[in-house]
């Protein structure tokens, strides 16, 4: 077999083919392959005229068709088929072959996995992939995690495929090991955070404000015109604007309102608490999707409290309307804040050196969270790259700052009209935590040194203390 691949890739369902067809269509030569030879071949078939594909049946016959070093990517489902794929395809590759791994792994799996390959003298790559699979065909968003020889022969090829804004690349190389699917978690746990806040804003507009969906749908288009131009505010007035084929009604009337997961914002919470950070946004979100599962207790419930809360009338709708607004950006802050702090940790806790404004410039285009504001990000690690929180940037104080009052009326109101906003109200709780000059924690460490001897620390000296409490021996 005639080694003539610049790259080869395995797993062609609707991520792997778009991935493949997008590196095609850029010139390279690539080697494709399918557990199910029907994918592969189906793919040559319909689009074997758009670049140069070698379709191989069989795995052996896959990487014999790659230049050496050979770089291979996977995008098969994540866990233990990736897990098959890497330990079918390892007796075939040759010292310094690169082993790309674009599922959505766990961070941890591709720590081990990296580790193991590397005891084989093979590098492996960690890459987080965003933009679903109109991304993955058109010019996704790329996070990549592994070593800078991997890096530096992959790097032009990823390049190469990525969505571009302003002439620079969504595509970077985050840091060693899983530093690329790391960070692609924190995305997916924003992406959460985005969501639940665009859906309460909803709500609000809906049950508050007394809005129909179509006049909500007007109101996400005159946000756009601003600070929130982004991809999911423009399609939740495009969603809110459908109409179900059936029935007539609201295309959103009609969708269940039960919000499923497929566990990135499960697995960025959890991480967060063992990193200790507070991305309350992010947790909110995962648990109010959670809760939105929960059928039977919601229908109990709903059967035991079923009177509404009266709430305030409104005086003033339109008044309301931009309290959410301004609302909304303040919540999309602390949101973004959280995570970025996240990914700031987690960094620390495993040496990888990210640098957060990087990643603000690759979230630009061809992912979910692709956003104006994400210049803001950028610009403000640029001015300070060792940056304590995102908040206290010149720009998003200020942002903060002029939607406090707001915020709080908006919280009001929902809390008085019986509304959840879960996201919007732990942002808040959060902002009013960070900014407070005396916490409650001060009673917390009392009570701790007084019922378990856990010492406390003083404001008035240094040292660590415990005080005799009355019934100590
Ligand atoms: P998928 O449904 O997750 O997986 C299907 C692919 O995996 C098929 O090619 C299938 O081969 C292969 N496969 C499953 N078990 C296998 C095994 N034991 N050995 C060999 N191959 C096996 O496909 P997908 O939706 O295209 O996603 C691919 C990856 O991208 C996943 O990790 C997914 O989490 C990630 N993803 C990312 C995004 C994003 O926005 N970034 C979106 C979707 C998915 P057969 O055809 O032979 O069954």
């Amino acid at each position: 077999m005639d080694a003539r691949a610049t790259i080869g890739l395995t797993g062609l369902a609707v991520m792997g083919r778009n991935l493949a067809r997008n590196i095609a269509r850029h010139g390279h030569t690539i080697a494709v392959h399918n557990r199910t030879t029907a994918k592969m071949t189906a793919l040559l078939d319909e689009f074997g005229d758009e670049g140069d594909f070698v379709g191989s049946e069989s795995l052996e016959d896959f990487v014999a068709s790659i230049q050496q070093p050979r770089a291979i990517v996977i995008m098969v489902k994540a866990g233990e088929p990736t897990d098959a794929v890497i330990d079918a395809l390892v007796p075939l590759l040759d010292e310094g072959d690169i082993v790309v791994d674009g599922g959505n792994a766990h961070f941890t799996d591709t720590l081990r996995r990296e580790q193991a390959l590397k005891e084989k003298g093979l590098h492996f790559v960690g890459m987080g992939v965003s933009g679903g699979e109109e991304g993955a065909l058109n010019g996704p968003s790329i996070m990549v995690g592994g070593s800078d020889d991997a890096y530096e022969k992959l790097g032009p090829i990823l390049e190469s495929i990525a969505a571009e804004v302003d002439g620079t690349p969504c595509c970077a190389h985050v840091g060693p090991d899983a530093a690329g699917h790391f960070v692609k978690m924190v995305h997916n746990g924003i992406e959460y955070a985005d969501m639940q806040l665009i859906a309460e804003s909803y709500d609000l507009l809906r049950s508050v404000a007394g809005l129909e969906p179509a006049e909500i749908a007007q109101v996400f288009r005159e946000w756009n015109d601003g600070d929130l131009e982004s991809f999911l505010i423009e399609t939740t007035a495009v969603v809110l604007d459908h109409t179900d084929a059936i029935t007539g009604k609201p295309f959103v009337d009609v969708v269940k309102d039960v919000a499923e997961q497929k566990g990135t914002g499960r697995w960025t919470v959890q991480n967060a608490l063992d990193l200790g950070v507070p991305v309350t946004g992010i947790a909110e979100a995962t648990f109010a999707r959670s809760l939105s599962g929960h059928t039977e207790q919601r229908a109990a419930a709903r059967k035991v409290f079923d009177t509404e809360p009266e709430g305030a009338p409104l005086d003033d709708r339109d008044a309301f309307v931009d309290d959410v607004r301004a609302a909304l950006y303040a919540s999309k802050v602390v949101a973004y804040a959280q995570g970025f702090d996240q990914i700031a940790a987690g960094s620390d806790e495993h040496g990888w050196g990210v640098d957060p404004g990087a990643m603000a410039t690759i979230w630009r285009g061809g992912c979910i969270i692709r956003a104006q504001f994400l210049d803001r990000i950028k610009e403000a690690y640029a001015d300070e790259p060792d940056l304590t929180t995102l908040l206290t940037t010149p720009y998003f104080a200020n942002a903060v700052t002029e939607g406090a009052d707001a915020w709080r009326r908006v919280v009001a109101t929902a809390v008085g009209a019986g509304v959840p906003t879960p996201a919007f109200s732990s942002s808040l709780a959060y902002f009013d935590g960070l900014r407070r000059e005396h916490l409650p924690a001060a009673l917390i460490q009392a009570l701790r040194d007084n019922f378990g001897a856990h010492t406390y620390a003083r404001v008035d000296r240094d040292g660590t203390f415990h005080t005799a409490w009355a019934g100590d021996l």
